[in-house]
């Protein structure tokens, strides 16, 4: 999830994943806190509230076989999209 060569956060990319984190999952809506998952490497404002099923499942993780988005006919844009107005909606 980390690799070596990714750059670290600065304090407002930090505040932004924090905000993220505190949401429930962008797919099937549990509770928070969540995994931050960044739609491309390094670029943290592409980052989805998701838990760590929908994230990292084997099953319905988005880096496994995605069942549970297909089910939801979801996809990370559409998650993207989601996340985005809800921290617009809260500022
Ligand atoms: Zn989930
Ligand atoms: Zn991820």
């Amino acid at each position: 999830m980390h690799s070596k060569n990714k750059s670290a956060p600065t304090s407002g990319q930090r505040r932004s994943i924090e905000r993220v984190k505190a949401m429930p999952c962008g797919v099937c809506g549990a509770a928070g806190p969540s995994e931050a998952h960044e739609l491309r490497q390094g670029l943290w404002h592409t980052a989805i509230p998701l838990c760590p099923d929908c994230h990292r499942g084997g099953f319905n993780g988005i880096h496994g076989q995605q069942r549970i988005w297909k089910v939801k006919k979801l996809d990370e844009l559409a998650v993207l999209d989601k996340t985005i107005a809800a921290v617009m909606e809260a500022a």
